[in-house]
């Protein structure tokens, strides 16, 4: 069937913008008039601003209801209003903000909502069930990896209740400063993701021996639930951490290491393969919202989808991240003002004035975060970009601030301090125990991790199209008319509880897609 052109559609986010965003695909060319009687004075890309009225030299850009910049000459209405033409403003300084100041009603709780999950002995619930192989040091990820692949050959088909062996492969262990007091973030970081829910509390771990990381630094007796558990029960009669130290003098060559991983790797593949689903809460889920290779679009479908989502899932008792702090930097006083209590607005401006001074080391600031693709994308600077990701938070009170590794101990949404980088991000969040990861995309990657299901929202029908075998939900369908922001976060809400289930496996999965863990180093190497 041959489709009419679709009519010229621009749009606004907040009645008092003077800018809004041309939302067909391919943009618009000079000369395009909108029912509004706007007319283009030259052509426009999609995803970029058009200005709705004259913009005087000076006076402020609005968009979202915020100045995201000061006109850097006259711009006469109908003109394209790219990056080059505004001046960014300062970032809002860290004082006299709004603390904990809104209080929205109480939306009525979600109930009855459930997926089929992993109980694990501390009360968390996996959403997969994976054995993951802690490593200490980069050193050993070689001999890891190989043991892995054997295992996944000879082992893994044994146990069907077993969805995945994954190395925790990672670059730090050794040659960093280890008692630098930033070392904390990337050690518990990789403490807390060896017990992320997915994993079951099975741990084991692969150490060289000589590095700086050692086994019972990184992972200390009591910090490993299930371990305490069984001994407790006199079910481990050597309840110590469960190493293999590949400089032990037992190992004589290559494949007696690679034998002593695959031997410990199979009691543990027993427990894990004994674990059965059970119907669980909603509650029980612990998602990780994040984004990245953000469009203009990103804040006008995919992440108010998200928010929407994301209320939809506080209501039901579930816990919720969002995070990326140069990409909330900008939009602090509507965070403070949404925290819970004066403290938790705090903690929140605890973590904005570390990243300024953690960029300030690096002789930059928040602007470092927009790429070349966001601009291309229509995305002017980063507090037009803020503003967009925001949004991805809904409008639930933020009832929690965790620091970058820290791990996630109560319900409703929380900031999980972040860096934006979406690898970094993602692998904090693991820290902090997400169960479920959500992505939106408007330029699109194909962005997947091992750990947890990653479910991936397009910000864009056009590249929902193009990448039909990678994108799991279109978010675009709001931009095009034919579904509402309040419709696709529904059919994202339900999408989570089947991947959650099981029942669903998102694209990234499909495929194997599975990004590195990156940690967050800002402790000096040496
Ligand atoms: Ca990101």
């Amino acid at each position: 069937m041959q489709n009419a052109a679709p009519s010229p559609l621009y749009i606004t986010m907040h009645a008092s913008d003077n800018v809004a965003i041309v939302a067909n695909d391919g943009g618009l060319p000079a000369g395009t008039v909108f029912p509004s009687g706007l007319a283009l004075r030259e052509q426009v890309p999609q995803g970029h601003k058009v200005a709705l009225v004259d913009l005087p030299k000076g006076g402020a850009v609005r968009r979202y209801n915020v100045p995201i910049g000061y006109a850097l000459k006259d711009i006469p209405a109908g003109s394209w209003v790219h990056e080059r033409l505004l001046q960014m403003p300062d970032a809002r300084g860290l004082d006299n903000l709004p603390m904990a100041t809104v209080k929205p009603a109480t939306p009525p709780p979600l109930d009855g909502y459930t997926f089929e999950g992993f109980r694990n002995p501390d009360g968390s619930v996996g959403t997969r069930n994976i054995l993951a192989i802690t490593q200490t040091v980069q050193c050993v990820a070689g001999v890891t990896d190989f043991a892995v692949q054997r295992i996944k050959a000879e082992l893994l088909p044994k146990y069907p209740n077993v969805d995945d062996v994954v190395a925790l492969e990672h670059s730090y262990g050794c040659g960093v400063a280890i008692d630098a007091p930033d070392a904390v973030v990337p050690i518990r970081t990789l403490r807390n993701i060896s017990l992320n829910p997915n994993f079951g509390g099975e741990v084991m771990v692969v150490s060289l021996g000589c590095e700086k990381l050692q086994p019972e630094r990184l992972l200390p007796p009591g910090s490993i639930p299930l371990v305490d558990q069984r001994e407790a029960a006199g079910a481990v009669s050597d309840p110590k951490l469960d190493v293999v130290c590949l400089q032990d003098d037992a190992h004589v060559g290559f494949m007696a290491m690679v034998e002593a991983i695959m031997l410990q790797a199979q009691q543990h593949l027993q427990r894990l393969n004994a674990r059965q689903r059970e119907t669980v809460p909603a509650s029980e889920l612990v998602v990780g919202v994040q984004c990245g290779g953000s469009d203009a679009f990103s804040g006008i479908t995919a992440n108010p989808a998200v928010g929407f989502c994301t209320d939809l899932l506080v209501r039901a008792g579930a816990a919720v991240m969002f995070s990326e702090t140069t990409e909330v930097r900008d939009g602090i006083a509507q965070l403070t003002a949404r925290a819970t209590t004066p403290e938790v607005a705090q903690a929140l401006i605890r973590e904005m004035a570390w990243y300024d001074a953690y960029l300030r080391r690096g002789s930059v600031d928040r602007s470092a975060n927009t790429t070349p693709g966001n601009k291309q994308g229509g995305l002017s600077n980063i507090v037009e970009k803020a503003m967009g990701s925001i949004v991805k938070s809904g409008s639930a009170p933020i009832s929690g601030v965790l620091a970058p590794g820290e791990k996630l101990k109560q319900k409703g949404l929380v900031y999980a301090a972040t860096p934006a980088s979406d690898f970094i991000c993602g692998t904090l969040q693991l820290a902090a125990g997400m169960n479920l990861h959500v992505f939106t995309t408007g330029r699109g990657t194909p962005y997947g991790l091992a750990q947890v299901p990653v479910i991936k929202v397009a910000t864009r029908s056009d590249l929902a199209r193009r990448w039909h075998d990678l994108m799991d939900v279109n978010a675009g369908a709001i931009a095009d008319g034919s579904a509402t922001v309040e419709e696709v976060g529904w059919e994202l809400f339900r999408l989570m509880l089947d991947v959650a289930s099981g029942r669903k496996k998102t694209w990234a999965e499909q495929w194997k897609l599975h990004n590195a863990l990156v940690l967050f180093n800002p402790a000096p190497v040496t």
